[in-house]
């Protein structure tokens, strides 16, 4: 018996159980476009390691995982592993990049975005440094991301309102996810991307690295020496490793 295997199998690939679409910046770019003009609801992830060692204990975001429309390859230890599986992924697709590339987007086509996430104050900093660099970016609102779980709904009425095209959640993984899982039914943004640290990052709160270090593949030790907090998901790294080495091929 011939086995089929299907585009969207050849696509992919399972990392620790968790699958990760094999796509480019320019292919997620033109998957966002198709996602929008649908006028659909959908829901992307950008998988880090840390957040695929997380999974591994948490059946809710291995169920958020299958549910995702697209999953991008968002860090060094994601294309390693997919190259030692046997099934290479040319590059980073990282939040941060798809951010910066949606608002180059919506100036141009007017799309609406809405930032969600971050201390207060961050979003609406990084949504203005946006704006000027982006002139004619179409940022329709922004919220910070300090509220209660029972507030979900109340906060996604508030942003319903607006009918984003883009929703853009920086609250830390997993409860990104969670609040896009849950309120797509109400907000209904045609693409809704949970994008952790970016709008610290944007706002000019916390410092990308260097090109020369994220080249190194050591954005990780940069952000951790810049967010000790961070260590935490760093010691999850040596798991990730040890765990996709004996995965098998
Ligand atoms: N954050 C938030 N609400 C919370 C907890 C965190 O908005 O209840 C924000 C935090 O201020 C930061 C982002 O979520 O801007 C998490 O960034 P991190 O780089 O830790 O994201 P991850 O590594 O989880 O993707």
């Amino acid at each position: 018996m011939s086995s089929v295997v299907s585009k969207s199998e050849q696509s992919r690939v399972e990392i620790l159980g968790m699958p990760v679409d094999r796509v480019t910046m320019s292919e997620t770019m033109a998957r966002l476009e198709e996602f929008v003009s649908s006028g659909r609801p959908h829901f992307v992830i950008t998988a880090d390691a840390a957040g695929i060692v997380q999974a591994q204990s948490d059946q809710d975001y291995q169920l958020l995982y299958r549910r995702a429309d697209l999953i991008t390859p968002d860090s060094a230890g994601v294309l390693w592993a997919a190259k030692r599986l046997g099934k290479p992924m040319s590059e980073r697709v990282s939040g941060v990049d798809i951010v910066d590339r949606v608002c180059a987007l919506s100036a141009d086509t007017g799309d609406s975005i809405f930032f969600l996430g971050a201390a207060p104050g961050v979003a609406e900093l990084a949504a203005e440094k946006m704006r000027l660099k982006y002139p004619g970016c179409n940022i329709v609102g922004t919220r910070n991301g300090y509220f209660p779980a029972e507030s979900d709904r109340v906060v996604a009425a508030e942003i319903a309102e607006l009918d984003p095209d883009f929703l853009f959640v920086a609250m830390g993984i997993p409860r990104q996810e969670k609040f896009i899982l849950d309120t797509m039914p109400i907000i209904k943004a045609r693409v809704s991307i949970g994008v952790g640290g970016t709008f610290d990052v944007f706002s000019g709160k916390v410092k990308r690295a260097p090109v020369i270090i994220q080249k190194l593949k050591l954005e990780w030790l940069w952000r951790t020496l810049q967010n000790p907090s961070k260590l935490s998901k760093t010691k999850l790294l040596p798991k990730f490793v040890l765990l996709v080495l004996k995965q098998k091929r």
